[in-house]
């Protein structure tokens, strides 16, 4: 079974979790004065990388908190877990 790490409740299963999304996706603070290509951007533009990937989790049936990780997208290995506007680990 796969664990995740929140950072305040600690290792987990990974049912008690739930995806949201790529993490440090930083929203246009004035919407009206950005281009539609930039808004696009925002709204669906992510990476796909091969490797290292910071996403946010939500530990849905736990904490109900949100935070971020890093997982590796071949291994599906986490490295760490870190709260909103923390660093990610080294
Ligand atoms: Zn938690």
């Amino acid at each position: 079974m796969l664990l995740i790490a929140c950072p305040w409740c600690g290792d987990r299963p990974e049912l008690e979790f739930r995806h949201a999304g790529e993490a440090h996706v930083t929203r246009p603070a004035d919407p009206a004065a950005v281009s539609d290509a930039a808004w696009t951007g925002f709204l669906y533009e992510r990476q796909n990388p091969r490797g290292l990937y910071r996403e946010r989790w939500r530990h849905l049936h736990g904490c109900g908190r949100f935070f971020n990780a890093v997982r590796h997208t071949l291994t599906d290995r986490f490295l760490g877990s870190y709260p909103p506007g923390g660093e990610p680990p080294a």
